[in-house]
């Protein structure tokens, strides 16, 4: 079908620009609900009068995406996993990064500090937040009861979404059963259990994931699912380990992505999961290696599946802080694969104060390309200076390429001195600039009547840079006897 266009969502709306949905216009609420800034429901019209019900439920389809997008979980922590429209990111762009869930057995002592020390992971990186999305409560002990106290407790310590993993359908939704309110995902929906699996989502209204490692008998659960009555679906086509299976694995959930997004098929048309998890029950893990180089294997399986934009996966490892490294890894990667192609990476341009800096503290000078500007700061603070961080606007672009293209100018940097008051607030007149900038020290002294210092090339070098170099009574002597 492909991607609609504004025009062909205007045509279906009411066009009386009331703006009860917040936009000026009908038109630009059609740019937004193609941008997934606002919804269907967002547009009053279209949901409270019943002659409109038509045009209503056929926005809903012109606008849903190939491969539905489904909600796991409730409240601030609840995440959506799928509802992508493009098979490879430089196409558009990926909307929803893939949902990291750690597994937890139901018999494991721990089960709350850990679930606790996941919930409350915070890693902030580059102006980011990176966060572990939910928990997997796997059925280890076999028992009803003790899956169902275990789901309990779990959802009283963490907000965390849930997934209840348990081959047995009795089991699972003995499990779901005690908190249903919180929308679980159930694991799984097998070619034995589905009809009973798919029940229960039904009265619930819950998500489940249907699992086959036979992509036909996949689709013919899909299939079976939808037309008992089940809306929200996860495809698992299983996530194998051993000679000739991560080929196998990644080629099965390319099939699947290809066969939502390019083909249409309404059968694949969901997220699709990988469980690299599956790691710990499929290889021999007492062959005398070292617990890291496990899950080492572990994360290259996730690394693999996130950069082929699966929607969600279960780990094993990460879930202590002696195994941050691992969520590191993927947390990192999926902030990558995840970024917005079609938005500059760049921040505002202005004076930013770092610390509680006085009139004779330092300002430097940088770019407004993000990755440029956000490692800086965090190495001014790290180097414990308190500074002004002269942050010019470059058009987003970093500081040796920008120097080359003339962004990053003398004249660039003057203007931004004057236009940010930056001389206003210091009783000196000095500037450090960037050492891949020094080309510029001479220039700029003339054009923001300033005395230019260069300083290290590399931000990391700015705490020996301070200890060593900033001297800026000196400095401001030779300017005063400059001027003379
Ligand atoms: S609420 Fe609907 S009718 Fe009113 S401006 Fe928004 S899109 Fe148009």
């Amino acid at each position: 079908m492909g991607r609609p266009s504004p025009l062909e969502i205007y045509a279906l709306l009411d066009k009386s620009n009331c703006q009860d949905c917040g936009r000026d216009t009908c038109m630009a609420f059609s740019t937004d609900l193609l941008e997934r800034k606002v919804t269907v429901q967002d547009c009053t019209h279209l949901m409270q009068d019943p002659k409109q019900a038509t045009k209503r439920d056929k926005l809903i389809a012109l606008v849903a995406p190939p491969q539905k997008a489904i909600i796991v979980g409730v409240g601030d922590r609840k995440c959506i996993v799928g509802g992508e429209e493009v098979l490879n990111r430089h196409q558009l762009t990926y909307y929803n990064e893939t949902a990291i869930f750690i597994e937890i057995a139901d018999d494991d002592p721990d089960l709350e500090t850990t679930a606790k020390y996941l919930s409350d992971l915070v890693v902030e990186r580059m102006g980011d937040v990176l966060r572990v999305n939910g928990i997997a409560l796997r059925c280890v002990s076999g028992d009803a009861e003790q899956f169902k106290l275990a789901a309990k407790r779990l959802s009283e310590v963490s907000p965390l979404p849930i997934m209840l993993a348990c081959m047995n359908p009795e089991i699972l939704l003995a499990g779901a059963e005690g908190i249903k309110q919180l929308r679980p995902l159930l694991y799984a929906a097998t070619k034995a259990s589905w009809e009973q699996v798919g029940k229960f989502a039904i009265q619930n209204n819950l998500p489940l994931v249907a699992v086959s490692n036979n992509l036909d008998e996949l689709m013919s659960l899909s299939a079976s699912l939808q037309k008992l009555g089940v809306k929200d679906i996860v495809l698992d086509a299983m996530t194998v380990f051993g000679p000739g299976n991560l080929a196998l694995t990644y080629d099965n959930i390319m099939q699947l992505r290809v066969a939502a997004i390019d083909k249409e098929d309404t059968n694949a048309g969901f997220p699709v999961m990988g469980v690299p998890a599956a790691y710990w029950s499929q290889v021999d893990t007492n062959d005398g290696k070292e617990l890291w180089e496990h899950q080492y294997q572990e994360i290259i399986m996730a690394a693999i599946m996130e950069s082929i934009d699966t929607s969600l996966l279960v780990l094993h490892s990460g879930k202590t802080k002696e195994e941050i490294w691992a969520l590191l890894a993927i947390m990192t990667l999926r902030q990558s694969i995840f970024s917005d192609p079609r938005i500059y990476p760049s921040v505002d341009a202005g004076i930013y104060e770092i610390g509680e800096p006085n009139d004779m503290s330092p300002i430097f000078v940088t770019s407004n390309y993000r990755l440029t500007k956000i490692p800086v700061e965090i190495d001014i603070k790290g180097a414990n200076v308190n500074a002004y961080l002269l942050v010019v606007d470059s058009e987003g672009i970093g500081i040796e390429s920008a120097v080359a293209g003339g962004q990053f100018s003398a004249g660039a940097i003057a203007e931004a001195v004057k236009e940010f008051g930056v001389f206003d607030k210091v009783k000196h007149r000095i500037l450090i600039i960037p050492g891949m900038a020094a080309r510029l020290s001479g220039a700029l002294e003339d054009e923001a009547d300033a005395y230019v210092v260069v300083g290290p090339r590399d931000s990391s070098g700015i705490g020996k840079y301070m200890k060593e170099q900033w001297k800026p009574e000196e400095f401001m002597k030779i300017y005063k006897e400059m001027k003379e």
